[in-house]
């Protein structure tokens, strides 16, 4: 097992990783940027390094102050968290090539995955459903209409090096589709660099599954169970849960054994997710996403799995030692994730944090790692506090989230949280009637 860890990454999933190093008995290594010098993650840390001044690109993702601060405190394992470096597949090498140990999936399969062209490609291969389009990129206009006259209208293009909905655009009909594939082209090029796009049939009404896995470096795969993040706005999630009130116990151990297989054709190793828009009791594959996520506690509260520890702990090298037969699913979680944003305009809202009441009680959980006089800094994302509830029943996990909700003081920024508390109060949602449509419906009802 590694003695020492550092952790590429701020905020609560710095926290996170340390919480679970610190109870595998593996010492911390915090860096940080000269805005997060007080952070949480700094002082609970064994030891911290400055990386750099507050902008991320001169500091969370400065790939050679990382590696040196891991050379100069002699860590032997990075855990790069989500988000900043998590998914780069040219720091994982460089991370391997100094000696040190990544803890993530090996740097050739963040590649393959990065880029969806070949994401799709591998995913037809491993027997994963996916949307039907285009085979591979789509070079002109006229390439377009014939994938179009093919699948049928409406259609979306995709960027092949696309992230966070950037580069994607819908057709209705041929007369859009020239005008969408042009702008898709250009947004991709001065997005990603890198103009290349794809297409695939437009679902009107899904839900956005996502399947855990985790595995060895041995073959041996498990899948987690699935996250129904359908609650989004502009393609950021909102609120997840755990398991999906769109399937029953067939349609789950199905897409899992499906999951299963093709992970093990690809040789996937260490934490993953697949992500997939599932439509009229179908899955399609979206892609893959080769890193820790921010929703993984709903998982951990309906497994009894801590995945930062698993994940750490197949990346030194350990077997997993269980099989999918031993994996339990029991009861329903439920994730808020708060911002520090207004509630209805979504404007940010940076400042120091006043009064922070966290609510507590029987499986209620909070990741966070902010505390009372901390300043929000203006320069990250907005995130301020993940709040994860469990319950044997979702109505139970509902009155809890509501009861916890209520409990909730953050005072000195706005929070999103009169937002979850509107959102667990309709009745859609108490019927688990949503797809990824739905919350940005609801807030242009108001
Ligand atoms: P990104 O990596 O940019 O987030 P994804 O491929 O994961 O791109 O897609 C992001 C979102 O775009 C999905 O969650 C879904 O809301 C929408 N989307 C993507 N592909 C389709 C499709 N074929 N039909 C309908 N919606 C889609």
């Amino acid at each position: 097992m590694f003695e020492k860890v550092l952790i590429a990454n701020r905020g609560e999933i710095a926290l996170r990783i340390h919480r679970a190093c610190k109870e595998m008995g593996i010492k911390t290594v915090a860096v940080h940027s000269t805005a997060d010098a007080d952070a949480m993650h700094v002082r609970l840390a064994d030891e911290a390094v400055c990386i750099g001044p507050a902008p991320a690109r001169d500091s969370y993702l400065n790939k050679a102050a990382i590696i040196s601060a891991a050379m100069i405190t002699g860590a032997d394992a990075i855990h790069p968290g989500y988000g900043f470096l998590s998914e780069n597949a040219d720091f994982a090498e460089m991370v391997e090539a100094h000696g040190i140990t990544w803890i993530g999936p090996s740097p050739k399969m963040i590649r393959m995955m990065g880029d969806k062209v070949q994401a799709k490609a591998a995913a037809i291969k491993s027997g994963l459903p996916v949307v039907p389009g285009s085979d591979g990129d789509v070079r002109t206009v006229d390439a377009a209409k014939i994938v179009a006259q093919k699948i049928g209208y409406p259609v979306i293009i995709k960027a092949a090096a696309g992230g966070g909905g950037k580069g994607m655009k819908v057709a209705h009909n041929e007369s859009e589709l020239v005008e969408a594939y042009n702008t898709a082209k250009l947004e991709a090029k001065t997005s990603f660099g890198n103009d290349m796009v794809y297409m695939e049939k437009y679902l009107q009404t899904p839900r956005h599954i996502e399947i855990q896995v985790l595995a060895d470096n041995y073959g041996n795969v498990v899948c987690l169970g699935e996250r129904d993040c359908s609650l989004q706005r502009k393609h950021q999630k909102v609120l997840e849960e755990s398991p999906s009130p769109a399937l029953n116990k067939t349609q789950r151990e199905k897409i899992m054994e499906i999951v299963r297989t093709a992970m093990t054709k690809i040789g996937y190793s260490n934490l993953g997710t697949i992500e997939f828009l599932y439509e009229n009791g179908e899955f399609y594959f979206l892609e893959m996403n080769t890193r820790l996520q921010v929703e993984h506690p709903i998982t951990e509260m309906v497994t009894g799995i801590d995945v930062v520890r698993e994940q750490i702990r197949v990346a030194s090298g350990a077997p997993l030692g269980y099989s999918q037969k031993d994996i339990r699913f029991d009861g329903y979680a439920i994730e808020c994730r708060i911002n520090a944003e207004n509630p209805e305009t979504f404007i940010p809202s940076p400042g120091k944090i006043g009064c922070w009441h966290v609510p507590g009680g029987l499986w209620v959980r909070v990741d966070s790692a902010m505390y009372s006089g901390y300043k929000v800094p203006p320069h990250y994302d907005s995130m301020v506090a993940k709040l994860i509830v469990f319950g044997r029943s979702r109505n139970g996990c509902l009155m809890r989230l509501k009861r916890a909700l209520d409990e909730f003081v953050i005072e000195g920024v706005e929070t999103t949280i009169p937002l979850h508390q509107r959102i667990i109060a309709n009745s859609d949602f108490i019927d688990g009637q949503y797809n990824i449509h739905w919350l940005e419906n609801f807030l242009e009802k108001k």
